[in-house]
C-alpha cells in the first residue's frame, strides 16, 4: 500500500479530472425520454468542433478505439480491396493486421521504429496505382509505441499531387484533443479515436468521424456488418437517438470533457501539450539518453519513449517505477520491449505532474543502476518550463 495520490503517465488511460468524475458519478435517465436529444445532439455539435470539421458526420460507439478502426473499415470497404498502409510501432501494426484479417488485399510498408508515415513511398504506389486500385490509403497519426507523430497534411497533399481518389483513413486516438487535427483542411475520410486518452475519460467510447465521401462508400461496401452498420446510427442519431443504449455514464462525463476543452480552448489545449512535451523531452536530453523518435519533426507532444542504455532493461526501470514511488509509466511493446519506457504526457496535465513523472523515472533509473546524474532530468525539465509557463491570468 502506498500513500498519496497514483502517478498515471501511461499514454492512455489518462487522469480523469475531478469534474469529469463528478459528472459520471450519477443516476442514469431513460434514453429514449423525451428531453435525451436535448443531451446528445451538442455533443455531436461539439465533437465536430474538436474534429475541426464543418460537415464531418461524428458517430459514437460504446467501444474503444479499436471498434472505431473496425467500424470505419467495414462501413466504407468490401472484402479484397487493396489497402495502403505503413506500420512503425504497435498501434500502426494493430490496424494493418486488422486489415489483413478482415480479409483485405494490404500493401504493409515497413517503416524504422522511430519513424513514421513514409510520405516518398507512398508517392510512389499511389503513382504506379493507374487503375485506382487502392480504395484507402491508411495513417497513425499518432503513434504512441515510439512517441511519432505523421504528417497527416502530407499525406492528403501526396493524394492529391497523384490525382487518386482513395479514401484517406486516420488512427487519431492518441492525438485528437491534444495535438492539432484539421479533418476538412487534410482531407480526412474517416478519423478514429476513443475516450480514455486526450478526451480525459475512462475507456470505453470508441469515436469516430466520417466525411461525405466515406459515408457515399458505405452504398458500394460489400463488408457483412450489424452491430457497427453506420446505417442504423444514421436513421437514429441526426434526432438524437441510438440504436442501442448508448454509454451513458461516460457520455456525461464526455459532456463534461468538451466543456473543459472549450473554457481552456482548443489551440491552449494543443499549445499547452506542447509546453509539457517539450519539458519531457529536455529532461531526456538533460539524462543524456535517447528518444526513440528517430527526429525532431517526428517528436509528439503526447508521449515520450525513451531508450535505456542496452545493457538494461526498461522493464525493470517501469516495474521499480511502480512499486517503490506509485508512477505508472508506460512499457515498450513488441519490438522495442524492454528497450523502451514511456512517459504518458495527454490529457489532464500540469508541469508539476510531469515533474513528479520525470523525478520518479529519474529515481527509478538510478535504483536499477542506470547512471544517471541525480536532479540531470529534473533540473532540464523544470527551468523549461519555469521559462515558458504562461503568467497567472490577471497578473
Ligand atoms: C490506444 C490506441 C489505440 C487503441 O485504442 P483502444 O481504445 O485501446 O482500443 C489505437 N491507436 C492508437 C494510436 C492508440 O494510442
Amino acid at each position: 500500500m502506498l500513500n498519496g495520490r497514483h502517478f498515471l503517465h501511461v499514454p492512455g488511460p489518462t487522469n480523469i479530472p475531478e469534474r469529469i468524475i463528478r459528472a459520471m458519478t450519477t443516476t442514469m435517465e431513460d434514453q429514449r425520454g423525451a428531453n435525451f436529444p436535448k443531451f446528445t445532439k451538442p455533443l455531436y455539435e461539439d465533437l465536430r468542433k474538436i474534429f475541426k470539421t464543418k460537415d464531418g458526420t461524428v458517430f459514437i460507439w460504446p467501444s474503444s478505439g479499436t471498434g472505431s478502426w473496425e467500424a470505419c473499415l467495414l462501413n466504407t470497404l468490401s472484402p479484397g480491396d487493396k489497402v495502403l498502409t505503413s506500420r512503425f510501432g504497435q498501434f500502426s501494426m494493430l490496424w494493418m493486421d486488422m486489415c489483413k484479417r478482415l480479409g483485405l488485399d494490404v500493401i504493409d510498408i515497413e517503416v524504422e521504429w522511430g519513424e513514421g508515415v513514409p510520405l516518398d513511398k507512398y508517392a510512389e504506389h499511389l503513382k504506379n496505382d493507374k487503375n485506382k486500385e487502392i480504395k484507402a490509403v491508411l495513417a497513425c497519426h499518432n503513434e504512441t509505441a515510439t512517441g511519432v507523430t505523421s504528417d497527416i497534411e502530407g499525406v492528403r497533399k501526396v493524394l492529391n499531387d497523384t490525382k487518386h481518389p482513395a479514401l484517406l483513413f486516420v488512427d487519431g486516438v492518441s492525438s485528437i484533443a491534444s495535438i492539432n487535427f484539421e479533418f476538412d483542411k487534410w482531407g480526412v475520410d474517416c478519423a478514429v479515436t476513443g475516450s480514455q486518452k486526450g478526451l480525459m475519460l475512462p475507456a470505453g467510447l470508441g469515436i469516430l468521424c466520417v466525411s461525405k465521401k466515406a459515408l457515399e462508400a458505405t452504398k458500394t461496401s460489400k463488408f457483412k456488418k450489424c452491430y457497427f452498420d453506420f446505417q442504423d446510427m444514421l436513421n437514429t442519431n441526426p434526432d438524437g437517438w441510438f440504436p442501442y443504449t448508448p454509454a451513458l455514464g461516460i457520455m456525461y462525463g464526455l459532456r463534461e470533457s468538451l466543456n473543459m476543452i472549450s473554457e481552456e480552448g482548443l489551440e491552449n489545449v494543443f499549445k499547452r501539450h506542447h509546453r509539457l512535451a517539450e519539458g519531457v523531452r529536455q529532461a531526456v536530453k538533460g539524462w543524456g539518453l535517447k528518444l526513440c523518435a528517430k527526429e525532431k519533426k517526428w517528436e509528439s507532444d503526447t508521449v515520450t519513449a525513451i531508450y535505456v542504455p542496452e545493457e538494461f532493461d526498461s522493464a525493470n526501470v517501469i516495474k521499480t517505477a511502480y512499486l517503490k514511488y506509485n508512477l505508472a509509466l508506460g512499457a515498450g511493446l513488441s519490438d522495442v520491449a524492454g528497450k523502451v519506457f514511456r512517459i504518458g504526457h495527454l490529457g489532464d496535465l500540469n508541469e508539476l505532474m510531469c515533474l513528479g513523472a520525470i523525478s520518479g523515472a529519474e529515481m527509478a533509473m538510478r535504483d536499477v543502476g542506470i547512471d544517471i546524474k541525480p536532479g540531470s532530468g529534473i533540473a532540464a525539465a523544470e527551468e523549461h518550463y519555469r521559462e515558458t509557463a504562461p503568467a497567472l491570468p490577471n497578473d
